[in-house]
């Protein structure tokens, strides 16, 4: 690609450890070791196209913005702040110590130009990247963070249908991609069976070894009798079959198999980079993708449309389905398929409550890199929730099962005066010397009051008002206001060009008393941005919270 003219250098850009600063400050030192961690290769999936996750979700534009960002986080001082267009730096401008040292914007487009067809003409000519959600934003940790999301969304399945486990109940999906990867660990931690489809064997063998998957199998017909059995007998089990999603599915509705639940995680959402036709193999996939990208596109499309026919069949049939969040049905939809929309989305189908709650992923990194301090913050996590049962089963599950890629981190979903107390005692951790190093904490961009998304986070809203943006900015703005480490706006994560805009956050607690400030206003506000967002939309659960939080805009001003 004409973006890139280097390859990763494990070396070179190896995260720096330990309690040495190579910056002026531990929040520049924080944003340099998030973004080198984002592409430790243990992390990344494709380190050498700068590639974190999700299709093609890039940490920097190219290696050359890389370096020059690297050299401008160890020149900036703590009353400057440095500007990142699309993941390359293009200024370093004057602001003060708790203004965020880093802001960032990705993949910005005009609206009327925010396709991918335009999109991709500019990253051709190298004027542009696609930042996705936390690989722009330098806040990824690896499949964990998207272990815990999938665990609640099917927890919260469980809850609904299931009299709270999936024992005894088949899960089949799709896609053991950077995130789709975690959904075999997450539908296991939930005792259920999982019954993956994936076209390219290395991200099986992928996740064998981090034991996110327990087995592999090539053959369709072997892989389902094995499901079956596993099911059958309340094992607890999760394989990942070797071949193409549309003819997993079609296998099933000849076999008039039902899945208990049934999604998709392949990245649909990119429909030349991120999507395989099942009319091709995979070798025959990266030379077409080459060479007629239009027609690639072509076929991607109509093997989407048929995916998606084949995901209403068999919910017809009784298989409780929902989009995973990868944009799948609009684009049957746009191949012309009237009611690709007859399954929900998990976020009105699962996750919205929480989101009326404030709650949403919460992550934090041990920025020295020794895993003891997240083990400290564990313990410090589990009892300051006590109440939170499936808090507790969560970080229970996430001590024996989860390894660590790159810096040890730990997520947790937390709401709203959840988030504000948990980093205030991070901080204190870190001024009482109880953790070696400091701790930042971030969190995902599909977050309660972070994003805009119809398909996806705004999908269904009570009052309509799917589409409206004006939300993520206010959060960004908010956050940059409160002080926030690093804060950026992206457009397109998750669900691709021209259907998404949101915010991240990252901040730091350093054990300062500045810190502490900053922290006990950033994480009040930040998911107060949501509750807000879903009382004004009219729900109920939000209106309380916003009441109990202090939040609401008419008791104020009463
Ligand atoms: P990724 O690009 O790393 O992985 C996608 C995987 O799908 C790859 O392993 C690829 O080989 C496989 N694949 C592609 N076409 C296939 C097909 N037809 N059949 C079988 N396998 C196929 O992406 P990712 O980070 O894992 O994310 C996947 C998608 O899910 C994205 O669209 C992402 O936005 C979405 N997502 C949404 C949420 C959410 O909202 N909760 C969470 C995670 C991922």
């Amino acid at each position: 690609s004409t973006t890139t003219y280097k390859r990763y250098d494990v070396e070179k850009y190896k995260t720096p450890t330990g309690s040495a600063l190579q910056c002026k400050g531990w929040v520049q030192e924080a944003a340099l070791r998030m973004l080198l961690n984002n592409l430790n290769p243990d992390v990344a999936e494709r380190p050498d196209d700068l590639i974190v996750y999700g299709g093609r979700g890039k940490a920097a534009r190219n290696f050359e913005s890389l370096d020059l960002i690297i050299k401008a986080l160890k020149d900036l001082n703590e009353d400057e702040t440095l500007l990142i267009q699309s993941g390359k730096p293009v200024g370093i401008l004057r602001t003060h110590k708790d203004a965020p040292r880093v802001l960032i914007s990705n993949s910005q487009l005009v609206p009327k130009w925010a396709t991918w067809e335009h999109f991709d003409e500019l990253e051709k000519k190298g004027l542009m990247m696609y930042g996705q959600m936390t690989a722009g934003s330098w806040i990824y940790i690896g499949s964990q963070g998207i272990v815990q999301g999938t665990y609640e969304t099917y927890a919260a399945a469980a809850d609904k249908h299931f009299g709270g486990t999936l024992k005894g109940t088949l899960n089949v999906t799709a896609g053991l991609g950077g995130m789709g990867g975690a959904q075999p660990l997450a539908i296991t931690m939930n005792e259920g069976v999982a019954l993956i489809a994936e076209v390219e064997e290395w991200r099986i063998d992928k996740r064998l070894e981090t034991k996110y998957l327990d087995i592999k199998l090539t053959d369709i017909d072997e892989a389902i009798d094995r499901a079956l059995e596993a099911k059958a007998n309340k094992e607890v089990l999760s394989i990942g079959v070797l071949c193409n999603a549309v003819h997993l599915l079609q296998r099933l509705v000849e076999r008039k198999i039902v899945p208990d639940t049934l999604t998709d995680q392949t990245s649909a959402h990119d429909p030349l980079i991120g999507y395989i036709p099942h009319t091709l193999t995979n070798e025959q996939a990266n030379v077409l993708r080459k060479e007629n990208p239009q027609q690639y596109i072509d076929l991607s499309y109509d093997s989407m449309k048929l995916h998606v026919e084949l995901m209403i069949e068999l919910q017809k049939m009784g298989g409780i389905t929902f989009d995973y969040g990868n944009n799948i049905r609009a684009r049957a939809q746009e191949r012309g398929l009237k009611n690709a929309f007859d399954f929900p989305g998990f976020v009105p189908a699962y996750i919205r409550p929480l989101f009326c709650e404030g709650k949403g992923p919460f992550r934090w990194a041990a920025l020295g890199g020794d895993p003891a301090d997240i083990a400290v913050t564990d313990e410090l996590i589990a009892n300051m929730f006590p109440e939170n049962k499936s808090l507790q089963r969560w970080l229970k599950l996430a001590k024996e099962k989860i390894s660590f890629q790159g810096l040890p981190a730990r997520i947790c979903w937390l709401g709203q005066g959840e988030r504000e107390k948990a980093g205030l005692a991070f901080n204190e951790l870190v001024k009482s010397g109880k953790v070696k190093a400091p701790i930042v904490i971030g969190r995902d961009h599909l977050d309660t009051g972070s994003v805009a998304s119809p398909n996806r986070e705004t999908e269904a809203m009570l009052d309509g008002s799917d589409a409206v943006a004006d939300w993520p900015l206010l959060n960004a703005l908010i956050n940059t206001a409160g002080g926030a480490s690093w804060v950026s706006l992206h457009h397109g994560g998750g669900v691709g060009m021209g259907y998404s805009i949101h915010a991240g956050m990252v901040i730091v607690a350093d054990g300062s008393d500045d810190a502490a400030v900053r922290l006990s206003r950033v994480l009040r506000n930040d998911p107060g941005m949501g509750v807000i967002r879903h009382a004004d939309a009219g729900y109920d659960i939000a209106k309380d919270t916003s009441r109990k939080f202090g939040l609401d805009i008419s008791e104020r001003l009463k």
